[in-house]
């Protein structure tokens, strides 16, 4: 007898409609009235669970445009009416349970500390094979083989070494991100950073201030500023974010002001990000600061600079850092 698929929303009806997704090796597989209900935003919370666990909500039709966290349709035009068995499952509902805990995992938009917690609970070499066996057979699809990822970013650590090594062997450019957040949690820092300062060879000047910030702020090594003094040709703002969570020195701040720009520009800039309030939450969350500072050399060391290159945007740096020694010198 042939095997019936089934729908991949109610996962009560047989399949019969194939509806295209942004992910050409994965469409959605459904039934006809949940396919309707795709089409017009209506899915109850359970089916668009059920779709969010295999294709992300990042899905065109899935995403935060037309549901919410739970799965509520925000623009359907028909009410949908939800009865407690089309409810999509909670966090309390999952959480002993790996396999659906990792599922819960998919359908959140960014991998949040309460979902990282529930995972830490779990046996570690077991969630290590349930999230390889995932990535590497189950599932076709890029965003969802990137939350694996950060899985093991996130929870995993050094005990999924082996596979990192792996991956980051294989060019895998479609994984450039997470893979570098995989590589500064479970590989040594050497090691991590010699692959991924490898993998950004491939990305372009005018990209590489961006990718360079998400795939090396992880690392908080010293050693990115070594690379970042031979690799910046232009100022950018995400070159000073990047320097504030690499664990800037002072000795390494005056150095930069004497090579003069754009480096020079750099460095003020890494000693604002340092300045509490107005930064972006990555770097709040850090809160960075200058390291092993004699604090006697600040002001005239400041000053000078300015003498040499008093353009609007070095006063404005100048003066936020003055007046905010007390958050960036340490
Ligand atoms: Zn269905």
């Amino acid at each position: 007898m042939e095997k019936v698929v089934l729908c991949e929303a109610c996962q009560k009806n047989a399949m019969d409609v194939v509806e295209d997704t942004d992910e050409p090796k994965q469409p959605y597989q459904l039934c006809q009235p949940c396919h309707k209900r795709l089409l017009n935003n209506s899915l109850r919370p359970i089916e668009w669970y059920n779709l969010a666990v295999l294709h992300s909500p990042k899905q065109f039709l899935l995403h935060d445009d037309f549901y919410g966290e739970d799965g509520q349709a925000f623009q359907s035009e028909d009410d949908v009416i939800v009865t407690k068995e089309d409810k999509a499952p909670t966090l309390q509902d999952v959480r002993q349970d790996l396999a659906s805990l990792i599922n819960f995992s998919i359908t959140r938009w960014f991998l949040e500390d309460d979902v990282i917690d529930a995972l830490k609970q779990h046996d570690q070499q077991r969630t290590l094979d349930s999230v390889q066996s995932r990535f590497d057979e189950t599932t076709q699809h890029i965003e969802v083989k990137s939350r694996m990822l950060e899985i093991v970013a996130d929870v995993l650590g050094t005990s999924a070494a082996g596979w990192v090594r792996e991956l980051v062997n294989q060019a895998d450019e479609e994984f450039l991100y997470p893979l570098s957040w995989a590589a500064a949690s479970s590989l040594p820092e050497d090691e991590g950073l010699q692959h991924v300062i490898e993998k950004l060879k491939s990305i372009s000047e005018k990209e590489l201030p961006t990718a360079a910030f998400i795939c090396l702020y992880r690392f908080h090594s010293n050693k990115v500023l070594n690379w970042m003094e031979v690799t910046c040709t232009h100022f950018h703002v995400h070159w000073g974010r990047l320097a504030a969570l690499s664990c800037p020195t002072w000795d390494r701040m005056k150095t930069w002001l004497d090579k003069g720009r754009p480096i020079s520009l750099i460095a003020l800039e890494t000693m604002t990000h340092c300045a509490k309030g107005n930064r972006p939450v990555l770097v709040e969350q850090c809160s960075p600061k200058i390291l092993h500072t004699d604090k006697s050399e600040v002001e005239n060391t400041l000053n000078d600079y300015l003498q040499k290159d008093g353009v609007p945007r070095v006063k404005t740096n100048v003066s936020t850092i003055l007046n905010n020694k007390e958050d960036i010198f340490e």
